[in-house]
């Protein structure tokens, strides 16, 4: 049975709930564990501490850790599989080093260009999303990301379903652009060499969680 690992909501503290809570999650040995926010209330030193411990303990048990958060930093840390979603509707999936590198949905480009980085060899694109969010009752026809996309192509966004696109296997993306045109998007994060050049892209990683 799935066994629920919440943040505390509480702010500044040194993160003892949350490890106590952790170790009660996979005290059963429970098959899978959902873990919804858990150190988005904690300062970044104690929440680095907590993620650990998470991952350590995960590692220890081989459960399956469903992971929900909004900061992509720590997503990209810990996570094998990433699902982007949007007002409720999946956008897009795949391993993290597909949702991580183009061809990418046009949120997951604006979720990754708000990412903070403070490494001074990494350059990154600012997307600035307009509008309002629409409510998640009542969400726009169309794409739900439609009246927010500074991508958008036209009125076929506003009025049918996006299909899902394969862009590899077992990464797919709900757009109305084609993937030629999604694969040609420029990177959102790159890296700089002193000099002011681009190196040549790193090889995938083997362990998401390295
Ligand atoms: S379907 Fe249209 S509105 Fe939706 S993400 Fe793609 S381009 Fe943007």
């Amino acid at each position: 049975m799935p066994v629920p690992l919440w943040a505390s909501g509480h702010t500044g503290h040194d993160g003892h709930e949350e490890a106590v809570g952790i170790a009660r999650a996979f005290a059963g040995n429970p098959s899978l564990v959902v873990a919804d926010e858990p150190v988005s209330a904690l300062d970044v030193s104690v929440a680095a501490a907590v993620t650990g411990l998470l991952m350590d303990i995960q590692r220890q048990y081989r459960t399956t850790l469903l992971f929900i958060s909004h900061d992509l930093s720590l997503v990209r840390y810990l996570a094998d599989r990433v699902v982007v979603m949007y007002l409720g509707n999946i956008v897009e999936q795949g391993t993290t080093d597909d949702v991580f590198a183009p061809p990418y949905h046009p949120y997951t480009e604006a979720l990754l260009s708000a990412v903070p980085i403070a490494d001074t060899s990494i350059e990154k694109k600012r997307i600035i999303l307009e509008g309002v969010l629409p409510s998640v009752v009542n969400p726009p026809k169309g794409c739900p990301f439609n009246t927010r996309c500074p991508r958008k192509i036209g009125d076929i966004c506003e009025t049918e379903k996006p299909p899902e696109i394969e862009a590899s296997p077992g990464h797919t993306i709900a757009c109305h652009i084609p993937l030629a045109d999604l694969e040609a998007v420029e990177p959102v994060i790159v890296q700089v060499d002193k000099d002011g050049s681009t190196p040549p892209p790193e090889p995938a990683r083997e362990n998401a969680a390295e």
